[in-house]
């Protein structure tokens, strides 16, 4: 496999059998078995050469857990009746970004469902809202689907980055994820115009998704090396009972961390967060993905009295903490571990 990784990190893209055969050895040996380790370390090395021990870190505003969509994995679909919903106000959001700034966040990420309320006016009057008082933060959003119209006005108003993972890159995967009405071409397609638009976007899919083969990640693998993102979000499939897919086995953590070895070595300035989900199911798996090439973490900033309701998966981790405690002892361990948190918005290395 030494010979596959030594490729992939020249030419930064493999054949769709090499990535499976790459795959195939990582999900057989473990992240820390032979191929696993030589991975890490062209990892680690790529990630250092363009970020040396920083990790950026953002604020996370979970604003709305109203949705439109019925994904079938999704916690907070339109189909789950349990689920308790709620919206934040403009001004609670533009609270939660001044207690953000104080702990020194220069990024704000709001992420919601797809819910209709939100319309342009009310988005652009929250994004401009943003804008005006933290001129030096980036504004990051990631809430679905848009036509290129409104995802324009979003940009106007000063958002600089849009997370939207595509999910699975393999069609016939999708159609088993998703209903019937949602389909991976517009979604894949609301990427390239984002990106066109001039944000700086963030695709990415869930690892052990239910029904996903090796085959299917190495197809993601090829469409990210199309697309050509700023940042890439993966995470563990992690079941949520109130769903259809909620008796589907989790994804491996283990399987997470390599493939963001991959990735590091495919999109070598990359933003690549070590991501909730992975902590949940592992706290030290979190650590662990610093070590392959993550360089962004995301606390939590939502108010506390939402955080349980904006539950998209079981079990999600810090639910019960302020995120000024969490934030301090987040910063306190990396230090230990040798990480720097800089004062700085964290862009993508022009
Ligand atoms: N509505 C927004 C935000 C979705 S929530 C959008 O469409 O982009 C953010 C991400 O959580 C999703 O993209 C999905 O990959 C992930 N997610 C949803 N349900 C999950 C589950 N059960 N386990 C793990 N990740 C999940």
């Amino acid at each position: 496999m030494r010979n596959l990784i030594d490729k992939l990190e020249r030419e930064h893209i493999l054949e769709k059998d090499e990535f499976i055969a790459l795959l195939t050895a990582l999900s057989r040996e473990g992240h820390d078995g032979e191929t696993g380790t030589y991975l890490a370390a062209k990892a680690l090395a790529v990630r250092e050469k363009y970020f040396g021990r920083d990790v950026y870190l953002r604020g996370l505003i979970e604003f709305t857990n109203y949705c439109k969509n019925d994904c079938l994995y999704c916690g907070i679909r339109r189909g789950n009746p349990k689920a308790e919903r709620y919206r934040l106000s403009a001004r609670e959001i533009l609270d939660r970004c001044r207690a953000g700034y104080e702990l020194d966040f220069r990024t704000f990420v709001l992420q919601g469902g797809e819910d209709p309320y939100f319309n342009d006016e009310r988005m652009v009057e929250i994004i401009s809202g943003m804008r005006q008082e933290f001129p030096d933060c980036a504004i990051t959003l990631s809430v679905g689907e848009k036509s290129r119209e409104t995802y324009e006005k979003y940009y106007q108003a000063g958002a600089d980055r849009f997370l939207l993972r595509h999910e699975t890159a393999a069609p016939d995967h999708y159609g088993l994820l998703h209903p019937a009405d949602m389909s991976l071409a517009n979604r894949q397609e609301c990427l390239f115009t984002l990106k066109d638009i001039g944000f700086q976007v963030g695709a990415g899919f869930m690892v052990g998704s239910p029904f996903q083969t090796l085959e299917n990640i190495a197809e993601d693998l090829l469409f990210i090396g199309r697309l050509k993102p700023q940042m890439v979000g993966i995470g563990p499939f992690i079941p949520h009972p109130e769903t259809p897919l909620g008796s589907y086995e989790r994804g491996s953590a283990d399987l997470t961390v390599s493939i963001l070895g991959i990735l590091r070595l495919m999109l070598p300035k990359v933003l690549l967060p070590a991501t909730t989900a992975l902590g949940t199911i592992d706290p030290e798996s979190r650590e662990k993905a610093l070590g392959y090439g993550a360089n962004v973490m995301m606390p939590n900033l939502s108010p506390l009295n939402v955080r349980q309701k904006y539950d998209i998966y079981v079990g999600k981790i810090h639910l019960d903490e302020e995120a000024a405690e969490g934030v301090a002892r987040l910063k306190s361990r990396l230090k230990e571990l040798g990480y720097e948190t800089p004062l700085s918005r964290g862009d993508f290395p022009v």
